[in-house]
């Protein structure tokens, strides 16, 4: 059985490796000549929004899945009729724009923050004044990592905020002071079975996710984070791994994101749960039954960003897991990350300061 990919990164590649021992082949469409999922299964070498290169993937393979979210919703729709698209598409359009994203989140009672859809500077004024600063100002499609948005702290900064980003669709927010971030992971197989990972706790850098803990925060918390994930799932009738990311304030959750795909918060699940992120995503778009999401310990996941440390520095520490997305380094740019899987959080956290100073990662963790 093969699974079409569109989208060769870091995620696609990580599912090929998880889908390998299921006895899965791969296909994955990608631009990129030298794709990370690309060097691992076959890659047709083709636009994202190439009608022609899309209807082949999907004429050879027996499901089409997604491994980034921002791909053409328009040519995904226009594949012929009975073509089996993982996670439904009207999930993905929704993920796409932050204005529908909030939407979504409010007609499922989600908490989220206080926003406003900006299209001019009289807009961005107004909201600025409705909302309050300090704000966040973001680009509403295209969005990740942090690219595409404008912290507003004061009146002054609303005008350069606008000239930035002013060509683009926007969204206003209040920036909320937030006692930490975590990010929920569950899956819904075809078959309508639910599973759902515990809590990550997420430290992120210049909006760049830095390091996850997991299992982590308390079970109201986590219990709480799955109810809304649940939600969501059932409303799109969803197959496959979604996650949702939130801010927790004073023990309560607000909603920041949703992404329709596997997440960089649950690369731990690789060695620290009883089936991964990546397994369990393939398993729900075959519609076979979902694995147990249960932690094999308390696990911390390190992400290597601009630069890889020295491979035999890392492979000489006990216990740590290295992921190598073999990607030419770029500032900014993920690269691979590491876990570790310990008995205790106590062991687990002191073992993830250790590593990030070894990594001189200039991060704080609570
Ligand atoms: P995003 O691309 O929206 O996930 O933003 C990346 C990161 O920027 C988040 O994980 C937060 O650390 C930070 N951030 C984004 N929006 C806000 C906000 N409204 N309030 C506080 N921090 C934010």
């Amino acid at each position: 059985m093969t699974v079409g990919i569109v989208g060769a990164g870091q995620l696609g590649r990580m599912l090929a490796l998880a889908g390998y021992p299921l006895g899965l082949d791969f296909l994955f469409l990608d631009p990129a000549r030298e794709a990370p999922a690309g060097q691992v299964a076959p890659q047709i070498c083709s636009e994202f929004t190439d009608g022609e290169a899309l209807a082949r993937l999907a004429r050879e393979t027996e499901v089409l899945t997604f491994d980034w979210e921002n791909i053409s919703v328009d040519a995904l729709r226009a594949l012929p009729k009975g073509t089996r698209i993982c996670p439904p598409v009207r999930a993905l359009a929704a993920a796409q724009d932050r204005v529908s994203e909030k939407q979504l989140f409010e007609r499922l009672r989600i908490p989220t923050t206080r926003w406003r859809s900006v299209e001019s500077l009289a807009q961005l004024e107004r909201a600025a004044r409705d909302i309050g600063l300090p704000g966040v100002l973001k680009t509403r499609r295209l969005g990740y990592d942090g690219k595409g948005q404008r912290v507003l702290r004061k009146p002054a900064d609303i005008a350069a905020a606008w000239d930035a980003l002013g060509s683009a669709p926007l969204l206003f927010e209040e920036l909320v002071p937030f006692d930490y971030e975590v990010s929920i992971i569950g899956a819904r197989s075809r078959r309508g079975e639910v599973v759902v990972y515990p809590l990550n706790g997420n430290v992120h850098a210049q909006g760049i996710l830095r390091l996850t803990r997991a299992p982590y925060g308390p079970a109201a918390l986590q219990r709480r984070a799955a109810l809304y994930l649940r939600r969501a799932l059932e409303h799109f009738h969803y197959s496959g791994i979604l996650t949702i990311e939130f801010f927790v304030r004073g023990g309560r959750l607000v909603a920041n994101e949703m992404a329709p795909r596997v997440h960089n918060s649950g690369h731990w699940t690789i060695e620290g749960a009883q089936t991964s992120q990546f397994e369990n995503h393939l398993r729900a778009i075959l519609g076979l039954p979902l694995g147990s999401t249960r932690p094999r310990g308390y696990c911390a996941m390190i992400n290597l960003i601009g630069e890889m440390p020295a491979k035999r520095a890392v492979l000489g520490m006990d216990g740590v897991h290295l992921h190598d997305y073999v990607k030419a380094p770029r500032p900014g740019r993920k690269l691979g990350h590491l876990t570790v899987v310990e008995r205790s959080a106590r062991v687990r956290d002191r073992r993830a300061r250790r590593l990030l100073a070894v990594l001189a990662a200039a991060i704080r963790i609570p």
